[in-house]
């Protein structure tokens, strides 16, 4: 994919079920969701990466009582996944019962995966491995 990497079309990324990181040109370091310098280096020259999808349970919550917009779509979980290359990123989890959060296990491997809401939209999420 060519362009400067954006917000908007990581956001389109998402939308279209094809999630792409950022990668730091000069370091390497993978970063999501889009910032415009690396947390790692201090770099500004990022480009478009593929990432393999694994990642490990870090934390999550219930969301019972969500902002107007979601409202229809709670319970639902979010969740920080920390990724095999190494960025966290705070994600909607499916897979996993809204009712039974004592099935969620910190660190536990989680596969990345998308989720439409009754709004419509497409989350980036991730389910139990
Ligand atoms: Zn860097």
């Amino acid at each position: 994919m060519s362009g400067r990497p954006s917000l908007e079309q990581y956001k389109k990324n998402i939308e279209a079920r094809d999630f792409k990181a950022y990668k730091c040109a000069k370091c390497g370091a993978v970063i999501a969701p889009p910032v415009g310098v690396c947390y790692s280096c201090g770099g500004t020259q990022m480009e478009w990466t593929g990432v393999s999808g694994k990642g490990k349970l870090v934390s999550y919550t219930v969301i019972h009582v969500a902002p107007e917009q979601f409202q229809d779509e709670a319970p639902y979980y979010i969740g920080i996944v920390e990724l095999e290359e190494g960025t966290r990123i705070t994600v909607r989890l499916t897979g996993l019962d809204p009712q039974r959060p004592a099935e969620v296990k910190i660190g536990m491997p989680m596969v990345l995966d998308y989720d439409t809401g009754k709004s419509g939209r497409t989350y980036l999420a991730f389910r139990p491995a």
